[in-house]
């Protein structure tokens, strides 16, 4: 069966819970190989003010329909579960740009009333932050990630396809402005970003940004994406040695997607710096991954690349109780796959681009 709302289509499960034959009864978020999910993704649009070449299409995604939306009440009904019943530690919104929908204050506000001791943080390219960080930080927002893949102005507008560097500069000060710390930076290794990589490094550390950069994966709406072109971590890495001494420190913890190198001679909020390096393609991580996602329109997705989706939505909306609902996603869980397998022969790229999944 498939799924339409605007977006590509996607294979969804049926309405019925997927199977889950071997499934221990246990109340987290387990999978068929171990792994235990403590940290959701909540996309909360497909809408977005920048065009980046490595994500969104130019003309941007089909819009979905408001009605298909989740309200923030609906969100925050699945935070209090995910929080309260299935183990998750962390929420992270994300979309599509999470500044362009006009309640966001009111999906933090009334997620971080149910989230208890889980962190309630976004990922955002910071355009529009400096108007709302106050009232988003009142509302419980306590972690930010903002995109920024170069210092360049006229780079910045050809990658991302909008002139609004200053924009999100003002953002990244408000955020610094309103005590966010330590404030994470995120950048996707492109052929043509390389080439100011140091720049960047260079930038963050003399702003006090913490600077990860992550190796692009077959998500671009545009599909231009190619194995043979894509630049590795190993690539970036003997780029930011030119400029920089680079020691390898390990991950924050086994489960932490980045690798952490430390930058020699330099501090950084009172501790040695570092750069972090996601190497989801060439060194991939999946057998630690941790993650779930629920998509704008409320379908559980496990994986990035794993277009089998489970609709909660309907659930959310037709009188199921908390404990349906939970059950349902810890079915979706259980099927979630071993890996993306990018680097497999027969690898076929999910339906979804990353903007309509939810990075
Ligand atoms: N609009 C927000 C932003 O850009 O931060 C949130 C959504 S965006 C899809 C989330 C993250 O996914 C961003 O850090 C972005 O750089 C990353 N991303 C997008 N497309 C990607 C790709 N093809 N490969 C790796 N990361 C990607
Ligand atoms: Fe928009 Fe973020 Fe995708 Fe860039 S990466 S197009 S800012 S959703």
């Amino acid at each position: 069966m498939t799924l339409s709302l605007g977006l590509p289509a996607v294979r969804r499960a049926p309405e019925s819970a997927p199977p889950t034959d071997g499934r221990p009864d246990a109340p987290e978020l387990v999978d068929r190989f171990g792994r235990v999910a403590r940290d959701l993704r909540i996309s909360i649009t497909e809408r977005c003010s920048l065009r980046c070449t490595y994500c969104m299409p130019e003309q941007g995604l089909p819009s979905i329909a408001r009605e298909n939306l989740l309200t923030p009440a609906e969100i925050a009904r699945l935070v209090a579960i995910a929080v309260r019943d299935l183990g998750v530690h962390d929420i992270r919104f994300t979309g599509g740009e999470p500044l362009m929908r006009a309640d966001l204050e009111t999906i933090v506000e009334l997620s971080s009333a149910v989230a208890g001791d889980a962190s309630i943080s976004m990922t955002t390219n910071g355009i529009g932050l400096d108007k709302r960080i106050d009232d988003l930080v009142a509302a419980g927002l306590t972690r930010i990630n903002i995109s920024l893949d170069t210092v360049d102005r006229d780079h910045f507008a050809r990658l991302t396809r909008r002139d609004r560097l200053p924009a999100v500069f003002a953002g990244i000060e408000a955020a610094k402005r309103a005590g966010i710390t330590p404030l994470k930076i995120n950048a996707v290794l492109m052929r043509d970003t390389l080439a100011g990589a140091a720049d960047l490094l260079e930038w963050s550390l003399n702003n006090g940004a913490q600077l990860r950069f992550i190796e692009q994966m077959p998500l671009d709406a545009d599909e231009a994406w190619a194995r043979d072109n894509m630049v590795s971590a190993a690539e970036l890495l003997e780029v930011l040695g030119s400029r920089f001494e680079l020691v390898l420190a390990g991950r924050e913890d086994p489960a932490a997607p980045a690798e952490e190198w430390l930058v020699n001679g330099w501090v950084q909020n009172d501790r040695p710096a570092t750069v972090g390096i996601i190497a989801s393609v060439t060194r991939s991580f999946c057998e630690a991954c941790d993650r779930t996602r629920i998509t704008a329109e409320g379908t559980v997705r496990s994986c990035l690349f794993g277009d089998d989706e489970t609709d909660l939505r309907a659930l959310l909306r037709d009188g199921s109780d908390d404990a349906a609902i939970a059950d349902r996603w810890r079915a979706a869980q259980w099927g979630k796959q071993a890996g993306h397998g990018i680097q497999r022969p027969d690898f076929v790229r999910p339906v979804r681009s990353m903007g309509a999944i939810g990075g």
